[in-house]
């Protein structure tokens, strides 16, 4: 059934996601703060309103696409998004943004008289045009249920994690595993370097012995042994080094609310954080690998300096 559907935030992902919904016959209602990005939107077939409110006052569903958790909880309570939404309308955050912030949102939905999902994604910008996200949803059954026929047009994939923000702590768990495990394949390349063996004798014995991740063998941070990989290609996104610290970012804000005292995690967030600002700004998260090299290099240095 087709549905009315407000979308708020058409930037790289938003942008596509709105265009596949519109392409499947939903009326989608767009917003933006960005011209450009309500122009390309328009000539995919999504309408244009004036703001978020007057979006959101026609529509079924309101969903929001936006860099952070400071952004959906402005719109939804300063900037009267809930207020101008008819009562009972469906709010679904795929926005990456904290669990405290994705909870926070949901409360106020509710107060408002609205229904509330968290459903982040992963798949990036190649999965959002080519209508194969993968959406880590939470809120109760019924609100999973009305969403799931449009998560459908958007990805490939949809998993229902449990209740408010379980979605979001999907999101940052699954990526901290992620994180975590691209410094220890990179580490582990650079010690192998150390020791004089080769990237694809590495390789061979890891990708199909106890060593195996997707880190390693789809996303491999030294080039050759995966000719897809970012490496290949100097590098080039891929899944950017400042998107990988906004996530782990994430992951170390609930850590350390949760008391939980995460050694890999919380070195795995400063790690990504200082590759992000400088030389990873605009590299894949597995350019790290370089990183990590200088460092040991360093260290090394300073090491046989002392001697
Ligand atoms: P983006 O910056 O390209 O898009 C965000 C858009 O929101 C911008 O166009 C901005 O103008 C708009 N916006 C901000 N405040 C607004 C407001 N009040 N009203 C209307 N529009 C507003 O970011 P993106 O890459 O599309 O990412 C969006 C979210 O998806 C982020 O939370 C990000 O972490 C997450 N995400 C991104 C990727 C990726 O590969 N880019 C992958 C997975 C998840």
């Amino acid at each position: 059934m087709s549905a009315v559907v407000a979308f708020v935030g058409l930037g790289h992902m938003g942008g596509p996601m709105a265009a596949n919904l519109a392409a499947a016959g939903h009326r989608v209602i767009g917003c933006d703060l960005v011209p450009e990005a309500l122009s390309a939107a328009e000539a995919a077939g999504v309408e244009v309103a004036r703001d978020a409110s007057a979006a959101a006052a026609e529509a079924d569903v309101v969903i929001t696409m936006l860099p952070a958790g400071r952004h959906v909880l402005a719109l939804y309570q300063d900037e009267g998004l809930l207020a101008a939404a008819r009562p009972g309308t469906l709010f679904v955050d795929c926005s990456t943004i904290d669990v405290a912030d994705a909870r926070a949102a949901h409360e106020a939905a509710v107060a408002a008289g609205h229904r509330a999902l968290d459903a982040p994604v992963s798949g990036g910008v190649t999965g959002a045009e080519a209508g194969t996200l993968t959406f880590m949803a939470g809120g109760g059954e019924a609100e999973y249920g009305q969403a799931a026929p449009l998560l459908a047009v958007m990805g490939k994939k949809a998993v229902h994690c449990g209740g408010p923000g379980a979605g979001q702590a999907a999101k940052i768990c699954n990526n901290m595993i992620l994180g975590v495990s691209m410094i220890a394949v990179s580490e582990a390349f650079v010690l192998g370097e150390s020791l004089g063996l080769s990237h694809q004798a590495l390789y061979d014995v890891a990708s199909t012995a106890s060593g195996q991740c997707w880190a390693l063998t789809a996303n491999c941070p030294v080039p050759g042994p995966v000719p897809a990989s970012p490496a290949n290609r100097e590098y080039r996104p891929g899944f950017a080094a400042p998107l990988m610290a906004k996530d782990l970012g994430l992951a170390a804000n609930a850590l350390r609310a949760g008391g939980i005292d995460s050694g890999l995690g919380l070195r795995a967030a400063e790690l990504y954080a200082a590759y992000a600002e400088g030389a990873g700004a605009g590299e894949d998260f597995s350019g790290i690998v370089h990183a990590l090299r200088d460092a040991a290099a360093a260290a090394r240095h300073q090491k046989e300096g002392t001697r």
